[in-house]
């Protein structure tokens, strides 16, 4: 993808601008064809499709945004970047967009705190054994949720037909893992 100029200009909302610092994509340039969200695979669970996003980052309605689910349910798949006639890496406003509503301790919804619970206990999943663990990783999200029997009969049932294993795979490697967790907590402490 072509490396657009960055230009900072008055015209541009300060979320636009702020945008443009983090992630060095222009969101001026939409100009709303909406091929991002066509090719968007998460889109029908967003409250608000990633051309709206778009749209709203130009209005600088930085609330509305960074209060969405949106933001916080994107997986980066990139696919949007892709298919954006303006070449704009939208999935990498995406992140910018979560990144600074994690700076600004802003949660969400309802719904996108669960969001992040969930994304949470997967990492820690990961951290302790070098992969994920999906019945540990529910059982964190659960009781992080405050709603312990959430889906105990789908897991249940999965169980039984040996979907989901109760032991955890550990992988060789998990203290090179684990590593990489250590590294960025140290990166976010600024240390
Ligand atoms: S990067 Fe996010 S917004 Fe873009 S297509 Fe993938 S899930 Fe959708
Ligand atoms: S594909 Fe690009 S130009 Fe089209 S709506 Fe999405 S961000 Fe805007």
């Amino acid at each position: 993808m072509m490396q657009q100029p960055i230009v900072i200009d008055d015209r541009k909302s300060d979320l636009s601008k702020e945008v443009l610092l983090h992630s060095a994509q222009d969101s001026s340039l939409c100009f709303q064809c909406g091929k991002c969200t066509a090719g968007c695979p998460v889109a029908f669970a967003m409250d608000l499709t990633p051309n709206q996003i778009m749209r709203m980052v130009q209005l600088g309605l930085i609330d509305d945004v960074l209060n969405s689910q949106t933001i916080r349910l994107c997986a980066y798949c990139s696919t949007c970047s892709v298919r954006c006639p303006r070449n704009i890496a939208v999935a990498d406003v995406m992140d910018s967009l979560r990144i600074m509503a994690a700076e600004r301790n802003i949660p969400g919804t309802d719904r996108s705190r669960k969001v992040n619970i969930f994304n949470q206990a997967f990492l820690d999943t990961l951290n302790m054994f070098g992969r994920s663990h999906e019945v540990l990783a529910m059982l964190l999200f659960n009781l992080r949720s405050y709603q312990p029997f959430h889906n105990a009969k789908l897991g249940l049932k999965m169980f039984n037909n040996g979907k989901i294993k109760l032991k955890p795979d550990r992988v060789k490697a998990v203290n090179e893992v684990k590593e990489i967790f250590q590294r960025i907590n140290r990166l976010r402490k600024g240390a």
